[in-house]
């Protein structure tokens, strides 16, 4: 059973035909794997060409993610649009179920099976793909302080983080007996 999420290339008739589709951010709740949320809703907007089992989908993917700041920890807001030029090709029959997996230098060719495409997923691993390394609320966030726990973007605290050298701890330890 075809679903909205999914791409049916049995509907594309035609050589060139526009898909353009709006997901909720639900839809993605399983695949984000706590790597992302999406604030409001996925919008895609493809120009689908079509040569005889080929199909090709060039276009665009646009979301306001929300990403989890890797040092003060808060969520902030992440906007995103990716250009895509992807070519599918039908999966041979020897292939079957199995997932077929693409190799980084080849990321324009993928496979589909039983006429469907899946465009969260595909949706997914395009954004998968642009998230940051080291995702940041802003570039001169200045975390939480090691000793109270404190947001310091938010709140100036008066904490003063020492930092003993650890090699010292010898030296102390024989100083103490
Ligand atoms: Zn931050
Ligand atoms: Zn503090």
């Amino acid at each position: 059973m075809p679903t909205l999420t999914n791409l049916d290339l049995q509907d594309i008739q035609e050589a060139r035909q526009r898909v353009c589709r709006t997901f909720p951010g639900t839809a993605f709740s399983s695949q984000a794997e706590g790597q992302y949320g999406v604030s409001d809703t996925v919008t895609i907007d493809l120009d689908v060409r079509k040569d005889g089992r080929k199909f090709r989908l060039v276009g665009a993917f646009e979301a306001q993610l929300e990403l989890g700041c890797c040092r003060c920890l808060e969520a902030f807001s992440w906007p995103v649009s990716v250009d895509v030029d992807l070519l599918y090709l039908p999966a041979s029959d020897g292939m079957g179920e199995r997932d077929v997996q693409i190799e980084e230098s080849d990321l324009s060719t993928a496979f589909y099976h039983d006429e469907q495409i899946d465009l969260v997923q595909l949706v997914d691993e395009q954004f998968q793909l642009t998230l940051p390394m080291k995702p940041l609320c802003r570039r001169d966030c200045r975390g939480l302080c090691a000793v109270c726990g404190g947001n310091r973007n938010a709140t100036e605290c008066k904490c003063v983080e020492i930092w003993e050298d650890p090699r010292l701890d010898v030296l102390r330890s024989l100083l103490k007996q």
